[in-house]
């Protein structure tokens, strides 16, 4: 007998029918034997149209009072899907996260989990009950209500496999697995079998949307055993796995856009120690996430200072930074929202050359313009122009020939 943790995300609860469906695979993982406990998001675009609400009464809601919107949508589903399984005939009980005994920090709209008191669920699993958690929602140490930011219901079902030493994670959503690349965008794009953590935390930060960045990074802090898969067929989706040999044969093993950046750039900053973290230090005091930075040779002891961060917090940033021009003597802030990071990722990297090369020139060839570039050990992001985006991912999903099955299959 296992512990199991089955998520579902919006589209696997989106109306009463995939309610039951989804209550259907909950009972079939308990009637295997195992203890059952089940994550659930909002139902469909719920959480969106709650959003809308909020920005109807209020263009710049407060943000614990859209924590306690939101939370909302998820009680909804734990509720229903419970109903479901009692009609099942099947012993099962909903909980919050704050039920649950998910204690998270107080930074709204994007908490981070600090701790999980796990009695209460042991407790409903000793009693053979399947337990029902609220995706997405914690509560502070001031007992505020926090979600852990979009898509946070996956770090929610890693957080809890993680805490309760889980056999199996398996995130249910509307599409096979994780793929090469979006299939909306890229008609070729093949499911994967099998992908590293270290690939698959690349991919979700960059936008890959079929898992929370968060929970990769729980996943491999913790060795959680995490498989995406399907709630609409059987197939046995992707398997997130510890790096195993024989992976660093895959040079690339997907490609990704990310369509929710926008660029920031101070002009005229003079050159000088310090100055740098100064202009990062406010961003982190904004709460604001900053990705790729660059910075450009100095002409006349200024240099200029460029950065992305997410586009919803362009606002905060630009408020921040346009304070602080006076103070550094820097010159001014412009921004732009209108780009995207079309990115490669692959552990593969560490050990091939000319992976840059072959990327840069399939953008050439497409006819797209590189604005900035960035490289990890594992991933080399550009920043383009949004028009050209999707041309831009297609370029390269095609140069690396990513539809093509692997030929040395890892195992
Ligand atoms: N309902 C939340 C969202 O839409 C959390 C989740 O789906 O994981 O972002
Ligand atoms: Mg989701």
């Amino acid at each position: 007998m296992g512990l199991i943790v089955q998520k579902f995300g919006g589209t696997s609860v989106a109306d009463a029918e995939r309610i039951r469906k989804a209550a259907q695979r909950l009972v079939e993982a308990k009637l295997a034997g195992n203890r059952v406990i089940g994550v659930v998001s909002a139902m469909g675009r719920s959480t969106d149209e709650l959003i809308t609400l909020a920005r109807q009464v209020n263009r710049d809601p407060p943000r614990r009072e859209m924590d306690m919107l939101l939370a909302t949508g998820e009680q909804v589903s734990i509720a229903l899907i419970s109903m479901a399984i009692h009609a099942l005939g099947h012993d099962v009980v909903s909980l919050t996260g704050p039920q649950a005994g998910i204690t998270t920090d107080s930074v709204h709209g994007k908490a981070r989990i600090q701790r999980i008191e796990s009695d209460r669920l042991n407790h409903e699993l000793d009693q053979g009950h399947i337990v029902i958690v609220a995706g997405f929602q914690g509560i502070d140490d001031n007992l505020n209500i926090t979600t852990l930011g979009r898509g946070g219901s996956d770090t929610t079902a890693v957080a809890l496999a993680a805490a309760l030493g889980a056999d199996l994670c398996e995130i249910y959503t509307d599409v096979e697995g994780v793929y090469t690349a979006d299939p909306r965008i890229v008609p070729d794009a093949r499911k994967l079998d099998v992908i590293s953590h270290d690939e698959m935390l690349e991919l979700a930060s960059l936008g890959a949307g079929v898992l929370q960045p968060r929970c990769v990074e729980f996943a491999k802090k913790f060795s959680v055993p995490l498989r995406v898969r399907s709630s609409f067929s059987d197939d046995p989706g992707t398997e997130v796995s510890e790096e195993v040999l024989g992976m660093e044969e895959v040079v690339v093993r997907g490609a990704a856009l990310n369509r929710d950046e926008a660029k920031v750039s101070i002009l005229g900053v003079p050159d000088q120690p310090g100055v740098a973290l100064t202009i990062l230090q406010k961003m982190a005091d904004a709460n604001v996430n900053v990705d790729m930075i660059v910075q450009n040779v100095s002409r006349d002891a200024r240099a200029d200072m460029t950065f992305t961060v997410p586009k919803d917090e362009l606002k905060e940033a630009l408020r921040a930074l346009k304070k602080l021009v006076p103070t550094l003597g820097a010159d001014k802030v412009i921004a732009d929202a209108r780009i995207a990071k079309i990115s490669i990722v692959g552990v593969g990297m560490r050990s091939h050359t000319g992976v840059a090369a072959k990327m840069f020139s399939a953008l050439a060839k497409a006819g797209v313009n590189m604005q900035l570039i960035s490289t990890s050990e594992i991933k080399i992001s550009c920043v383009v122009d949004d028009a050209s985006a999707e041309q831009g991912l297609r370029a390269v999903h095609e140069a690396f020939e990513l539809e093509k099955p692997e030929t040395t299959a890892p195992k």
